[in-house]
């Protein structure tokens, strides 16, 4: 079967009680059983529930891995998967990781002595130099938000199998649809579900998938006594988000190499950040690890004044945190995602005051082009 089958029909998009063609929300905590001795299939919802199993079920799918896990946020995927370390353990995480996995891996996990270097991973050998005795996984995201580098992700599967590593990666910014890094030997996948999968701007989510039973268990573990499960309101919504996954995410990166390539050639803008342009110097990996290049394209303009014009003129761009919605959203990575960063911190890692993101979505891409190209004079 065909990929873009299987994203609508992988076993879980009928309910098996009804046959309905789309799963109901079983809103519910408790589940009555028949024999105390043998319970059954459901017993409390924070364990299973059978709107958030669909869902689940469906991510595994999708990502070809053994089980996926459903959570309450992108940030509760994160830090379920970070549980899984001990006192003492050390992780490798790339330097550009998400604003929020930085903030819950220097601000909360260094409580608990979960020790964590960060490194460029696009460059192995800084990795290789960075592993200790108590070095116990590497942590991955590529594209990185909002420098969209990429990493090899292969490479660093060889790398940490070496040295007895377990490999996680936030895969958000590609989704499955793109990029499947179980298939390339990664132990644990990531998401925020808030972005792409669910792709409506209107529900938080988070998703982890495995590949393996025994790495299974163990986030089952976690999942079920931390508790930070996904409801079935808003699990319900995550998987009627995936149906449209494909044509959501086949026209937004039409529209992104189209506005990509429009900025490149625009005297106001500096540079362009967009792995499907063959400038980008990701462009050849990502080729071969991912089946496409996604829909956020960053871009400087000439002067920090220009960017802060743009962003009070828009018009069709929403000015907001957050991307991978069917509407076009523009941010700021200075004020918004990274403002929490010392300046001198920003700037090292390239993010400064003329760094604008973009997270194109479903408008006609002329128009956008056009909203831009009005609110920038
Ligand atoms: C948004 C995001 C997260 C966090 O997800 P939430 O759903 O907001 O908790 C994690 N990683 C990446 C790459 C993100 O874009």
């Amino acid at each position: 079967m065909k990929y873009a089958t299987k994203i609508l029909h992988n076993g879980n998009e009928r309910d098996p009680h009804t046959g309905a063609l789309s799963i109901p929300i079983y809103q519910v905590s408790t589940f009555h059983q028949d024999d105390i001795e043998h319970p059954g299939r459901y017993d409390y919802s924070r364990s299973n529930n059978p709107t958030r199993e669909a869902l689940e079920n469906t991510l595994a799918a999708l990502e070809g891995g053994t089980r996926g896990f459903a959570f309450a946020s992108g940030m509760a995927a994160v830090s379920s998967a970070l549980a899984l370390f001990s006192h003492g353990d050390h992780i490798i995480a790339t330097e550009d990781i998400y604003g929020g996995s930085y903030r819950i891996l220097t601000k909360f996990f260094n409580k608990f002595g979960l020790e964590v270097t960060f490194v460029d991973m696009t460059d192995l050998n800084q990795v290789e130099k960075a592993i200790r005795k108590n070095t116990k996984a590497l942590f991955l995201e590529s594209p990185s938000n909002p420098l969209l580098k990429i990493t090899d992700i292969a490479g660093a599967v060889e790398l940490a199998k070496r040295y007895n590593l377990l490999t996680l990666i936030d895969n958000t910014f590609m989704s499955p649809y793109f990029q499947r890094p179980l298939e390339l030997g990664v132990d644990l996948v990531i998401h925020s579900a808030t972005k792409f999968l669910g792709g409506h701007s209107d529900v938080i989510g988070g998703a982890v998938v495995v590949g393996s039973e025994a790495l299974a268990t163990k986030i089952y573990f976690v999942q079920n006594s931390f508790g930070a499960v996904q409801g079935p309101q808003d699990a319900w919504l995550v998987l009627r988000g995936i149906k449209t996954l494909r044509a959501r995410m086949e026209l937004q990166q039409q529209s992104a190499m189209a506005i990509a390539r429009w900025l490149q050639g625009e005297d106001w803008v500096e540079k362009v950040y967009y792995p499907g342009l063959p400038e980008h110097p990701g462009h050849e990996l990502i080729k071969v690890q991912a089946s496409g290049f996604g829909a956020v394209v960053s871009f400087k303009t000439d002067t920090p004044e220009r960017a802060l014009r743009i962003m009070r003129n828009v018009r069709l761009w929403s000015v907001a945190v957050s991307l991978g919605g069917v509407e076009s959203i523009l941010s700021y990575p200075a004020r918004m995602s990274h403002a929490a960063l010392p300046k001198a911190e920003r700037e090292r890692l390239g993010l400064t005051d003329n760094f604008i993101r973009l997270s194109v979505g479903l408008e006609d891409a002329e128009d956008l082009m056009a909203d831009l190209e009005a609110s920038r004079k």
